[in-house]
């Protein structure tokens, strides 16, 4: 072949691969810039609530059941869908932390450029700092729910305590309602919006196997706590009739594995160490999200009956 002739094919082969790119994903440019990520990622975690919770200390990762990965670190919830095509990663934890969750998948034995979609439960920067970073890393699919990705997009919650604490801004490249599936290589994630805690709060269920391969579902709750958030007057227009809605809703749900975005919602490390010691279904129970439910509306009540008679 001559060299024109060279040049007009490996041409026509390049325009092939760029159409190809347009029609799979057509993602827009990264909200973040290299430096706004790594910034965030070597800054020091100086937050007294991170620190006394742990939220940026190593923890080994494990697999908590069937392909579903515990990736976070030791009071921060990340999580690791594995298939034959490809992972999907739930949420980010903190900026400083994306070194250690891709140290995670790795030491687990995946790759993290094969990650295809980026999760999140809500867009609190415990749990939405280090999306920006993860998606620079694996080129992942960010998906959300409508409520909650203006402030992923903004890198910043506009109401409650943690409204000054800015995060890189994180691109959401679908947007997921109640019900909506993602599916990849078998795994199929189904988005539960259960709003309260944030006005996008998104939980995610899925179907898994146990050690003895029967089958039980997977619930990854958003979380249902007011987090330091007002009640009265409401930190944004909606929030009580939102938790309220969210503890009837989840009332009819069943779940036989119960998760969290921190480890003392559902008691990760004693699970862990019962996992450890043999139990190879340790994470298995099946009335924990009730209780977690019936625990997370009595602490509402009573925080809403104070502030309301701190009002009067
Ligand atoms: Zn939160």
């Amino acid at each position: 072949m001559n060299t024109r002739l060279r040049f007009l094919a490996s041409g026509l082969a390049a325009a092939l691969v760029l159409s190809g790119c347009t029609q799979t994903a057509a993602p827009g440019p990264r909200l973040a810039s290299d430096a706004q990520i790594e910034t965030a990622q070597s800054a020091p975690v100086v937050d007294e609530t991170a620190i006394a919770m742990r939220w940026n200390e190593r923890l080994a990762p494990f697999t908590i059941i069937d392909n579903v990965h515990f990736v976070g670190t030791h009071g921060l919830g990340v999580f690791l869908i594995t298939t034959p095509d490809g992972h999907v990663l739930i949420d980010g934890a903190l900026a400083q932390s994306v070194p250690q969750i891709l140290d995670n998948i790795r030491a687990l034995g995946f790759d993290p450029s094969d990650i295809k979609y980026l999760l999140n439960t809500h867009a609190h920067y415990d749990h939405a700092a280090g999306l920006a970073g993860l998606q620079r890393a694996s080129g992942a699919v960010m998906i959300a729910s409508a409520a909650d990705k203006p402030y992923l997009e903004a890198g910043r919650i506009d109401h409650g305590p943690t409204q000054d604490a800015m995060f890189p801004p994180v691109r959401v490249d679908r947007v997921v309602g109640d019900g909506d599936t993602v599916a990849l290589g078998g795994a199929m994630l189904t988005a539960h919006l259960t709003p309260g805690h944030s006005p996008g709060c998104t939980s995610w269920s899925m179907a898994a196997k146990d050690s003895k391969g029967l089958p039980r579902s997977v619930f990854l709750h958003c979380s249902a706590s007011l987090g330091g958030q007002s009640l009265v007057p409401e930190a944004y227009p909606g929030m009580i009739a939102n938790y309220r809605a969210t503890f009837a809703k989840v009332r009819g749900m069943q779940a036989d594995v119960f998760l969290a975005n921190h480890d003392i919602f559902f008691d990760l490390h004693a699970k862990r160490a019962r996992q450890l010691a043999g139990d190879r279904d340790a994470f298995v129970d099946a009335l924990e999200l009730q209780r977690f439910n019936t625990e997370m509306e009595q602490g509402f009540q009573e925080a809403l009956a104070e502030q309301q008679a701190a009002k009067r």
